[in-house]
């Protein structure tokens, strides 16, 4: 059964040319779940060749630009490909007004219902369930309400018992909090996002976000089986085997 991970992008606040700003798909038993929607995710989605009408749920960790900017272009494109099924998403409370007050001063109509579940809760919230995955949202510690993401795969054990298999966390945008790890203990993969290198570890604080080595800090505190991080400012790449992680594409 699948269980893997396709970084759509990865670059902090702007775009590169090779990098796109954050989006990942996470595949688990051929459902399809989006996290985070950067601009040009769409695009991202076909190249990686992706199901695009195959995402259910959408997880949206915060409402800056850099994590959100590609939603229009992507419900815009699913209702042109005439959706009909319902597309869950999750994120902060605003979410919702900012999506409809989109749709409802353009000429564009979405010929597809959303369901908004605002985020609100400040500890470990199950917010969705399905036959292959639980999905947990946790509070980090952004400048605007943010939250990270927690993937349990569901598996049968051969004598039929419900057990956890594999596990996902996104941590997104946040200070550095070694409470957070508690939230993730075990994961097998954690992807953390990095903004500054070390020399600007004051820049990052007072922005509300991580360095690198707070990233790799974090892995470390949580026991993670594999760590991916890539920070804006420094073209150092740590992951715990990956050596290609982070880049557009990479699973
Ligand atoms: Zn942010």
């Amino acid at each position: 059964m699948k269980f893997s991970l396709t970084i759509l992008g990865s670059s902090a606040a702007v775009p590169t040319a090779s990098r796109n700003t954050t989006a990942h798909v996470l595949n688990a038993h051929e459902r399809f779940y989006l996290i985070d929607c950067g601009e040009g995710t769409q695009l991202q989605i076909r190249r990686n060749r992706i199901p695009l009408g195959n995402i259910q749920q959408v997880f949206i960790s915060h409402l800056h630009s850099d994590h959100l900017l590609g939603i229009y272009g992507y419900l815009s494109t699913l209702s042109l490909l005439g959706r009909k099924a319902a597309l869950n998403l999750y994120g902060p409370a605003d979410l919702e007004n900012i999506i409809s007050g989109h749709f409802s001063r353009v000429p564009d109509t979405l010929l597809f219902p959303l369901n908004f579940t605002a985020l609100t809760e400040t500890g470990l919230k199950l917010i969705h369930e399905d036959k292959a995955v639980e999905v947990w949202s946790f509070p980090v510690r952004h400048r605007t309400p943010t939250w990270g993401f927690f993937f349990r795969e569901k598996t049968r054990t051969p004598e039929g018992y419900s057990a956890y298999g594999r596990s996902y966390a996104y941590c997104s945008d946040t200070l550095f909090d070694p409470g957070l790890s508690r939230f993730f203990m075990g994961c097998d993969l954690l992807y953390h996002e990095a903004t500054y290198s070390e020399a600007h570890r004051k820049r990052a604080f007072s922005t509300t976000h991580s360095t690198a080595a707070q990233a790799g800090e974090m892995a470390r505190l949580c026991k993670a089986g594999q760590f991916d991080h890539w920070p804006l400012f420094s073209p150092v790449q740590g992951c715990f085997g990956s050596p290609g992680g982070s880049q557009n594409g990479f699973s």
